[in-house]
C-alpha cells in the first residue's frame, strides 16, 4: 500500500467517525462503510441520498442507511471486498505503525550486534579474559531476546489485524443474511418494518406517522382472476407505493396483501393528505390479464392513519392503526380513516 493511499484511508477515518458520533450513528461494519464512503466524496448522489435521509430523520434509520450500502457501496464493487477494503486500510494504518517502531527497533539491534561482534573480534586480538567472554555471550544472548520480543510483538499485530478482518467479515456475512426486501413486491418486508420501527422509537417518536394499508376484497379478486394475477396486483401496488415515496417516508409490505407506511417528523394531518394521495393513485391502477386481455381497474385499498402519542408502545402504535383500517373497512373500504 503507498503512503499517500494510506494518508487518505487514515483522512477519511478521521472525518468519519466523528460524523458517525454525532448523528449517533451506531458503528456496525455498514455504516462504517457507508460513511466511510459518504466522506471520499466518490458518489455524489449517495452524499445527495444521505444528506436527504439525515435532513428527514433524528436518527439514522438502520434500514434505510442499511438500503443506501446496498444501493450505492455494495453494488459498485463486491460488497465484502469493499468491507474489507476500508477495514484493511484501518489495519494498514496500524500495522504500518508498529512496522516503522519495529523497523526503528532493528536499527538500534543492529548496531548493538555489531559492536557485539566487534568486540567479539577483538577476544583473539586482546586476549580478553574468560569473564569479560561470557559477559559478551551474555550481551549478545540479551540482545537477541530484545529483538524476538519486537518480532513478537509485530506478529502479534498481524495476528489481531486478521482476527479484526475475520469478525468484520463474519458480521457482514450476517447482517446479509437478514434479507430486508420481500421478494415478491421488492418493497422492504416485515422484518426491515420491526427493525425501522424499533429503532425509531427507541430514539425520537416525535410526529412519527404509521398507515397501514389493505387491499380489498383480495381474497374475492384470488378466486375471480386467480392467485397468479392476484401476484401481479401485489407488485403492482408495491411498486406504485414504492414510487409514492417522500419526505423520508418509507414503504414496507407488511403482511400478505398489507402494506405499512412510516413518516419521521410529520403531523397527524399531513400523513393522512398523504394517506389519501396514495389511495387515489391505487384506484387508478390498471392491469391487464395477460392470457385472455381483460383490463383489471377495480383494485382498491383502505387505510388507517396513527400519529405516535406520548405513552405509546410499538404494539399500541401499531395496533391503533390497524383499529382505524378497519374502521374504514366496516364504512365501505376505499378510504383513509381517520377523517379529520
Ligand atoms: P378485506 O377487504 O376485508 O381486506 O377482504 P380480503 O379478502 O382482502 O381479506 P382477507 O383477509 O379475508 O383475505 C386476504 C387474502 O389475501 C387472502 C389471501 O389469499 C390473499 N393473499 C395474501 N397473500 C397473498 C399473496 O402473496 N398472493 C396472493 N395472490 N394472494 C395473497
Ligand atoms: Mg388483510
Ligand atoms: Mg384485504
Amino acid at each position: 500500500m503507498n503512503s499517500s493511499l494510506l494518508m487518505k484511508s487514515a483522512a477519511n477515518l478521521k472525518k468519519a467517525l466523528p460524523l458517525m458520533m454525532k448523528y449517533k450513528v451506531p458503528t456496525t461494519p455498514v455504516n462504517y462503510a457507508l460513511w466511510y464512503t459518504y466522506v471520499s466524496d466518490e458518489l455524489p448522489e449517495l452524499n445527495e441520498q444521505l444528506n436527504d435521509l439525515m435532513a428527514n430523520n433524528d436518527i439514522c434509520p438502520p434500514i434505510q442507511a442499511e438500503s443506501l450500502y446496498r444501493d450505492f457501496v455494495a453494488s459498485k464493487t463486491d460488497s465484502e471486498t469493499l468491507e474489507l477494503r476500508t477495514s484493511i486500510d484501518k489495519m494498514l494504518i496500524q500495522l504500518d505503525k508498529s512496522l516503522i517502531d519495529t523497523h526503528k527497533d532493528t536499527n538500534t539491534f543492529q548496531k548493538a550486534f555489531e559492536k557485539t561482534f566487534d568486540d567479539i573480534n577483538s577476544v583473539e586480538q586482546e586476549g580478553l579474559s574468560v569473564e569479560e567472554v561470557i559477559g559478551l555471550v551474555k550481551k549478545l544472548q540479551g540482545d537477541s531476546k530484545n529483538m524476538h520480543r519486537s518480532t513478537a510483538f509485530f506478529s502479534k499485530s498481524l495476528e489481531n489485524a486478521k482476527g479484526e478482518i475475520a469478525s468484520l467479515k463474519a458480521q457482514l456475512e450476517k447482517s446479509q443474511k437478514l434479507a430486508l426486501y420481500d421478494s415478491l413486491t421488492g418493497l422492504l418486508n416485515r422484518h426491515a418494518f420491526d427493525t425501522e420501527l424499533s429503532a425509531y422509537l427507541e430514539k425520537n417518536n416525535q410526529g412519527l406517522c404509521l398507515v397501514l394499508a389493505d387491499i380489498d376484497h383480495f381474497k374475492n379478486f384470488n378466486d375471480q382472476w386467480g392467485h397468479l394475477l392476484g401476484d401481479q396486483v401485489l407488485k403492482a401496488v408495491g411498486r406504485k407505493l414504492n414510487d409514492s415515496m417522500r419526505n423520508g417516508a418509507s414503504a414496507y409490505r407488511f403482511g400478505g396483501e398489507e402494506f405499512a407506511i412510516l413518516i419521521p417528523k410529520s403531523k397527524l394531518r399531513i400523513a393522512r393528505h398523504f394517506a389519501e394521495s396514495i389511495r387515489k393513485v391505487i384506484e387508478k391502477l390498471t392491469l391487464k390479464d395477460k392470457r385472455t386481455g381483460e383490463k383489471i381497474n377495480n383494485v382498491t385499498i383502505s387505510l388507517g392513519v396513527v400519529e405516535f402519542q406520548q405513552g405509546d408502545s410499538l404494539h399500541n402504535f401499531i395496533t391503533r392503526a390497524d383499529e382505524f383500517l378497519y374502521e374504514a373497512k366496516r364504512l365501505g373500504r376505499n378510504r383513509v380513516l381517520p377523517i379529520l
